[in-house]
């Protein structure tokens, strides 16, 4: 595969653009690979990248119903933050941003991470004391983050309304360099390296059965034949409670759509992103110049990957209040994914009943800013047979025995 490369942007200029190969293969389906992992979003695809790069597993087939990154990966709001209170969570989401810091050159391909800051506002005496209590957890886990006064929040995004009405803004607990990265750039990415390592990404390609032996996986039924495999990773986010229901055991995960909209193209009037929890929804200013806004989940369990239109209302509603000039905006488009949520919105990575078959999911409404970590852990975890120390936190188990990574706080509103 020829690098991305200022000179190579030169010469193909030259020659009228006619020497850029295909960014990844097509390839059909080999009769058997060491690694499955089924699911192409940024989770899988980042999975099968560390597999190779961190463990030099190259037989992978990553096998994708639809198109890679079409599900909740290219559906995202973008954010990227790792302002979490407890110990498991901040260090595999730190772990993620670092690894986003110098992704586009691990990758040669330019992912437009922006770490431009990221602020959640407290509106509240309540938020005030929690963010109070992140930010010092934070400092303890190495994870640089400050609770900022009205008047920092003000100079840092001039058209917030502090003052209200129903809610002053009384703070903020701030990350500098949280922000947010092309969701599409992610996986066309890590798709592109995965690739050039000789995995095979095998997309339209459904998986309708998973295959077993005596307590192990063997392989999967797929739309494209049967294909087998010494081990298998689930990473299919919304669809994980069907997939494992396959290999024969039950998530404790609920899945609902979560929506977004975006607004018509405006100048540059917002370098940060801004989460307001109580009045909840969030917003960031992307590149084209949108006002990408994030809004709630569905309040009950549902398959539907499309947005509705009393969600607009209600999120638009919201943000009006903390940022008025909004209410002058016409809102451009509109959609939904299908996330995974768990009882204490933490994910799940993690060995399961069947033997050589793994599970990564539960990400709920913010796992595209953890996609390299969680990779990262998700193929330490396949390439060794047990789940090492950055998700050893995460298993499955932890429902059983009651040690929940209560998370519902950070995860509160949808990013
Ligand atoms: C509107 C919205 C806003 C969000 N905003 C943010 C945000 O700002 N920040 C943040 O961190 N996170 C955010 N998230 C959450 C984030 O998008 C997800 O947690 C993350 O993308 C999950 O990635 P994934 O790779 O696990 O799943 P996906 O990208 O959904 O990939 C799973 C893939 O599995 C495939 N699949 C399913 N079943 C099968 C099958 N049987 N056979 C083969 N393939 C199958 C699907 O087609 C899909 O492509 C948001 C989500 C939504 C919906």
């Amino acid at each position: 595969m020829k690098r991305y490369s200022a000179f190579a942007i030169a010469r193909e200029a030259l020659r009228h653009h006619t020497g850029w190969e295909r960014a990844w293969a097509s390839p059909a389906p080999r009769k058997r690979y060491k690694v499955i992992i089924v699911g192409a979003g940024g989770h899988g695809l980042a999975t099968a990248y560390y597999l190779g790069k961190n463990h030099g597993i190259t037989d992978v087939a990553v096998i994708e119903k639809g198109w890679l990154g079409g599900g909740n990966t290219g559906r995202n709001t973008t954010i990227i933050r790792s302002n979490y209170l407890q110990d498991p969570s901040a260090a595999i989401y730190e772990k993620a941003r670092a690894l986003y810091e110098d992704l586009s050159q691990d990758l040669n391909y330019n992912v437009m991470f922006s770490p431009r800051g990221v602020m959640m506002l407290a509106q509240t005496e309540h938020e005030v004391r929690g963010y109070l209590r992140t930010a010092h957890a934070n400092a303890l886990q190495g994870v640089e983050t400050e609770f900022v006064g009205p008047d920092r929040v003000k100079e840092l995004c001039p058209i917030i309304n502090i003052e209200g009405p129903r809610y002053p803004v009384l703070g903020a607990l701030w990350q500098p360099r949280g922000g947010t990265a092309r969701h599409d750039a992610v996986a066309w990415g890590y798709a592109r390296a995965c690739s050039a390592m000789g995995m095979h990404i095998i997309q339209q390609c459904e998986v309708t059965g998973v295959r077993s032996e005596g307590g192990r996986v063997t392989g999967v039924e797929t739309t494209k034949g049967e294909i087998g495999c010494d081990s298998l990773g689930i990473v299919v986010a919304g669809h994980s409670g069907v997939l494992a229901e396959m290999a024969g055991f039950r998530l404790p995960i609920e899945s609902v759509a979560l929506q977004a909209l975006v607004s018509e193209p405006i100048k540059p009037c917002m370098d940060v992103v801004v989460m307001a929890n109580t009045v909840h929804g969030y917003m960031s200013q992307s590149d084209k110049g949108e006002m990408v806004i994030g809004g709630g989940a569905d309040g009950y369990n549902n398959y539907t990957q499309r947005g509705s239109f009393h969600h607009i209302e209600e999120t638009v509603r919201a943000l009006v209040e903390t940022f008025p000039m909004i209410s002058r905006l016409k809102m451009l488009r509109q959609w939904g994914g299908i996330v995974d949520m768990t009882g204490d919105r933490s994910p799940i990575i993690s060995p399961t009943p069947l033997g050589g078959c793994y599970i990564n999911c539960g990400w709920g409404t913010g796992g595209f800013k953890a996609i390299p970590g969680s990779g990262w852990a998700m193929a330490d975890m396949i390439a060794k047979g047990a789940p090492g120390p950055l998700c050893a936190d995460f298993g499955l188990d932890r429902f059983r025995a009651g040690r929940f990574i209560d998370e519902s706080v950070a995860a509160g509103v949808a990013h």
